[in-house]
């Protein structure tokens, strides 16, 4: 009795520690400095392999252009999708990234569909949403959320629970969970032959195995970074989760995502954890995986979904 009221305790305060924690990095990350400046270094090529890639999905391949971190555009039976735009930084929690995005947000073209997986302005910004094509419908986890971005001036707008469907440009989009610090959903993006479940910024669940039955996804986005703030849980998965996480939804194309933020607050970097060289370890441990393909694109560069 007195080691479970020990270990009741213990839970407790970690708890605790966690919450005040998260808080203090949310403060530190969105106060003063968060003015969106562009200020992420563009690769060189990465603008020019984007519009390489844009006039590529004219043939009407399905295909996965990698924009930067878990930003993607999912070409599907000719319809253009877009997931958790991010565009600028720095971004949460005082995050900057090393690579991407690969264009402006002004500049990533016509869109159809637009799947936000949860508020973090690293998923969800409202400046890159305001620059993207508002013609598109926006998806979201939360009614609060949908009236957000309703303000920005998209027409159409809606939300939501996990494994509600919604049909739009020929694209069947189905909401499923996710566990983050914050309420999210992960998509399962179908057209035809092609079942894309992008998993958002989620930790290992338990709902994996059921996105595994009910939709068998030939291709999975999956986040790889590992961050969490130090005695705290991961809420992202690291390479190793995520890897075994490609082992249980059996998709043929697995793709890592999340894995090149920074925290440069040196205060952040003291406690806030990210694991450098994920993706790379991420495909590393897939390659073990028999049949599994493992797609580590640069910003701007397609891979088809349904090679030849
Ligand atoms: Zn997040």
């Amino acid at each position: 009795m007195k080691t479970m009221n020990r270990f009741h305790r213990r839970s407790l305060l970690t708890g605790a520690a966690g919450l005040l924690a998260g808080g203090f990095v949310e403060w530190l990350g969105l106060r003063g400095d968060f003015d969106h400046r562009d200020s992420v270094p563009r690769p060189r090529d990465a603008r020019a392999r984007y519009l390489k890639s844009i006039d590529a999905l004219a043939a009407g391949d399905d295909a996965i252009v990698h924009v930067g971190h878990s930003t993607h555009l999912l070409s599907l039976g000719g319809a253009r999708v877009l997931t958790d735009p991010w565009f600028y930084d720095p971004a949460h929690g005082g995050m900057r990234h090393t690579r991407g995005p690969a264009v402006r947000a002004e500049d990533a073209g016509p869109l159809d569909l637009i799947a936000i997986t949860h508020e973090h302005p690293d998923h969800l910004d409202p400046m890159a949403l305001d620059r993207l094509d508002k013609r598109a419908l926006c998806v979201l986890p939360s009614a609060t959320l949908a009236a957000r971005v309703r303000a920005l001036g998209f027409d159409q707008v809606e939300h939501l629970a996990p494994y509600r469907s919604l049909e739009h440009a020929g694209v069947r989009v189905t909401a499923v969970p996710a566990l983050h610090d914050v309420h999210e959903v992960g998509y399962v993006l179908e057209h035809d032959a092609a079942r894309v479940y992008f998993a958002g910024d989620t930790a290992v669940h338990g709902d994996l195995q059921v996105i595994a039955e009910r939709f068998t996804p030939t291709a999975a986005i999956l986040p790889v970074d590992g961050t969490r703030l130090r005695g705290d849980r991961r809420w992202v998965m690291d390479p190793a989760e995520a890897a075994d996480a490609a082992r249980v939804l059996g998709a043929a194309l697995v793709m890592p995502s999340h894995a090149d933020a920074r925290f440069t607050d040196p205060v952040l970097r003291l406690w806030a954890e990210v694991i450098d060289g994920a993706a790379g370890d991420f495909a590393a441990r897939v390659a073990q995986l028999p049949g599994v393909r493992c797609a580590v694109p640069a910003p701007g560069e397609r891979v088809k979904l349904n090679p030849a």
